[in-house]
């Protein structure tokens, strides 16, 4: 018997490079446009020497903020320190049984993390070869489902007929939907809330909305569900936001014009980047996010990433089964998307 042998040994998720200096930073899927000055502002009039006050437990500001914005009622909306916070609670809250909670072999690689460090039996559900989810696949016997929609780092989307049969399909269970991604262009599985009472829906305002460095994540469900994640979360940690995340998520949601701007200009830009990689000879994903899932026939994907990095230009490569021939590309600015195609325009070449 040794110390160690009482000690938790895991094995963590590695989250994508957070360089010093001038990059080209297309590695996290942050927004490449600051947030709606609203925030800043909120920031801004936050009086420091209340900071000396504990933040609302029960985060209600911001929970009828999102409430409002999205026409649900703030008990059946939960709110947590960016999406990975309310993700992790949702395992620990719904998928307490013995089953195997079922998720896409590619999917988010933090879903099998959380699984391993709360011990909860899961399993991987193939992809189809092109990386489209079949909903058929999720028709079996399991202690919940998660998956992400649209994918990352796939960036595809499964249409809400597609969602809608996976929950039909499990009235035992609950399916938890994560949508971070979702504003960039996919269905959202929102108007299915009154339908079925297994469904949480997970948004975060780190990509859509700017704000990654405030750690926002916020989620939707029958008031049951949310209840229960609430007494999980107060069982662990009663303030979990602070007071400048309250105010500024709040900020954030309320401004709609400065949201379509943006995202506006993210679109645009993703389909034009999209267009120049296959001018190049890459293949990309119909992606409905903020980044573009690429592969080139010709150039090993690991040499694009390490020839990328050495320029200064940071993407995404994951060096696992069936994606290690792909680059996930987080869309930039117009300027940081000149940048790389040109450098990609030169490796072509070589
Ligand atoms: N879900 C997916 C699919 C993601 O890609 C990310 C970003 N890494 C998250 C959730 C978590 O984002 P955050 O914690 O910043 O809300």
């Amino acid at each position: 018997m040794s110390l160690y042998d009482n000690i938790r040994r895991v094995t963590p998720y590695v989250p994508g490079e957070q360089p010093a200096g001038k990059v080209i930073k297309l590695n996290t899927n942050e927004c490449p446009y600051a947030p709606s000055p609203r925030v800043a502002e909120a920031i801004a009039v936050c009086d420091a020497g209340r900071l000396r006050l504990y933040p609302e437990p029960d985060c209600h500001t911001l929970k009828e903020s999102i409430a409002a914005h999205y026409a649900v009622k703030p008990d059946e909306v939960f709110v947590g320190v960016g999406s990975d916070d309310v993700l992790a609670l949702a395992f620990l809250t719904f998928f307490a049984g013995e089953k195997p909670v079922l998720f896409p072999d590619i999917t988010y690689s933090f879903y099998d993390v959380w699984a391993e460090l709360y011990a909860i039996p899961y399993e991987t559900v193939p992809l189809a070869a092109d990386f489209t989810l079949r909903p058929e696949d999720y028709a079996r016997e399991n202690g919940g489902v998660i998956f992400a929609n649209p994918n990352a780092p796939t960036g595809l989307a499964l249409p809400l007929s597609g969602v809608e049969e996976i929950l039909a399909k499990n009235p035992e269970s609950v399916v938890i939907v994560d949508e971070a991604y979702v504003d960039f262009g996919a269905e959202t599985a929102l108007p299915l809330l009154k339908k079925y009472e297994n469904l949480v829906v997970v948004r975060t305002m780190s990509k859509s909305r700017a704000l990654a460095g405030m750690r926002i994540g916020y989620a939707f469900a029958a008031k049951r569900l949310i209840r229960a994640m609430e007494d999980v979360k107060a069982s662990i940690n009663s303030y979990t936001m602070t007071t400048l995340s309250l105010a500024a998520g709040k900020a954030a949601i309320e401004d709609e014009d400065y949201f379509q701007q943006t995202l506006g200009k993210i679109i645009k830009t993703r389909e034009e980047t999209k267009a120049s990689l296959q001018k190049l000879g890459f293949s990309v994903t119909e992606s409905k996010t903020n980044f573009l899932f690429a592969r080139n026939p010709n150039i090993p994907a690991q040499t694009l990433f390490e020839t990328l990095r050495k320029r200064g230009i940071y993407v995404r490569y994951f060096k696992k089964p069936r994606i290690d021939e792909h680059l996930r590309i987080t869309i930039g600015t117009d300027e940081d998307m000149k940048q790389l195609l040109e450098e990609l325009r030169c490796l072509s070449k070589r």
